[in-house]
């Protein structure tokens, strides 16, 4: 399938040629068509898949390219970051059309608000909202959703997770009735199933198969002690072969630490996590993304959401607890057809959690060799009966793979109608 397959309007196609798309994504194929006929959707689709686009670009063709400003179709995302970044892809994919949209999101103080109000004044097309802040947009009478045709709730799983699930609730009370809704999660927990029982009408269900990292990420690990780690890591950064970094590690403490250890050895890196304040935390990102800063070191809250082209390494200071988080980290590098590298440093204590990566993935990973000079790199017992299911030796099915739909995670069991990559 082509993007011409799709029919979108001229000047859709020409904002789609300017931001350099030329395939559509696997879920953009399944999911444009299937938006575009006005059924509600409920896709599972991470980040990196291009599950933003594949909601934005049938949204705003059947907006038009010259609508009349008032709010058609309403995005909820659960963080600033990821509003802003959904905004700026607005901007691009619309740039030669007359829609116009606005991201309005918590934090800031009584300017900001005031400010975003004024912005909604202006009339917008599509908003872009964090929950918190449009409900009190919406409690105070001075914004309106009678207009309202489309509602997206991006990384919906996310949202309940920080607790938005009342928030989603109440704005749905604010939206006319008829309306198509699409539902965009990374997991299918119950409580993703339930919620899409009650907002959604006669969905359609897409998966695209289980999360798998993106063809074009070269995966590797090291076996190390604990004390090796930040050798390793800083003899990495300093090498010179990489250029734009993510580190990644699973507590905020820890996080810290790095972070002083790191800028102690010289290297320019900066940690982020949710101590630091959301302005701060903006700029870190700004820079990160200008190339001022090479090295960002973070938890699992930024491997979610952070949309920075050209981060050619992620490194797993640590095994993340859940194997999926694995594919959200290392999924920061190789955005949609490009290539990068994922290290992830293994002691003892992690080999398990590892292997239950390996089964995930169904692949085994490739292990480099530590460098002489930090020592004998630790044996660790591997169990038989742990290795992949499927091992194909480094063998890569990418992205398009077949859902095996896993510990029940990925495939709801009731309700929907079934789309699937696999046809
Ligand atoms: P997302 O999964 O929505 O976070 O998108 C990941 C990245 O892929 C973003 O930087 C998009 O701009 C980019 N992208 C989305 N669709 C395509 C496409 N069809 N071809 C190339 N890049 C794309």
């Amino acid at each position: 399938m082509t993007f011409n397959d799709l029919d979108f309007n001229e000047q859709l196609a020409e904002g789609l040629l300017s931001m350099g798309y030329k395939t559509p994504t696997a879920i953009q194929q399944m999911a444009i068509p299937v938006i575009m006929e006005g059924k509600d959707v409920i896709a599972c689709a991470q980040t990196g898949t291009g599950k933003t686009a594949s909601y934005l670009l049938p949204v705003l063709n059947m907006i038009g390219a010259h609508p009349n400003h008032q709010i058609k179709a309403l995005i909820l995302a659960p963080t600033r970051e990821l509003a802003q970044q959904i905004d700026q892809q607005v901007e691009g994919l619309a740039y030669f059309t007359e829609i116009s949209s606005m991201a309005v999101f918590g934090g800031g103080d009584g300017m900001a608000y005031a400010q975003q109000k004024r912005g909604i004044d202006n009339k917008v097309d599509i908003l872009i909202a964090t929950p918190g802040r449009l409900i009190s947009f919406l409690a105070s009478g001075s914004l309106k959703l009678n207009h309202l045709e489309y509602l997206v709730l991006d990384e919906a799983d996310r949202m309940l997770d920080m607790g938005f699930q009342e928030d989603i609730m109440r704005i749905i009370s604010y939206l006319p009735a008829k309306r198509q809704t699409l539902l965009f999660s990374a997991t299918m927990p119950s409580r993703i199933r339930q919620l899409a029982r009650t907002i959604l009408h006669e969905p359609e269900q897409i998966n695209i198969a289980i999360s798998q990292p993106a063809v074009g990420i070269k995966q590797q690990i090291y076996k190390v002690h604990d004390e090796q780690k930040t050798k390793l890591l800083s003899g990495i950064l300093k090498s010179g072969a990489f250029t734009s970094i993510i580190v990644f590690s699973s507590t905020k403490d820890r996080v810290k630490s790095l972070d002083k250890e790191l800028r102690g050895s010289g290297i320019n890196a900066k940690a982020f996590h949710s101590d630091i304040k959301q302005d701060e935390r903006e700029d870190i990102l700004l820079e990160f993304k200008n190339r001022q800063l090479p090295v960002i070191i973070g938890t699992d809250a930024l491997s979610r959401g952070i949309d920075v082209e050209g981060i050619d390494l992620v490194v797993n200071y640590d095994v993340p607890p859940d194997p999926e988080d694995y594919i959200h980290r290392i999924g920061r590098t190789a955005r949609a057809a490009t290539t990068g590298t994922a290290i992830t440093f293994v002691n003892q204590r992690d080999m398990r959690r590892f292997q239950s990566i390996q089964q995930l993935i169904e692949r085994e990973i490739e292990e480099l060799t530590l460098p002489p000079e930090l020592g004998e790199a630790p044996k660790f017992k591997e169990e038989a009966n742990n290795r992949p299911r499927n091992s194909r030796g480094g063998g890569n099915r990418g992205r398009g793979g077949r859902n095996n739909g896993k510990g029940g995670k990925r495939r709801p069991n009731s309700g929907p109608k079934q789309q699937s990559s696999n046809g």
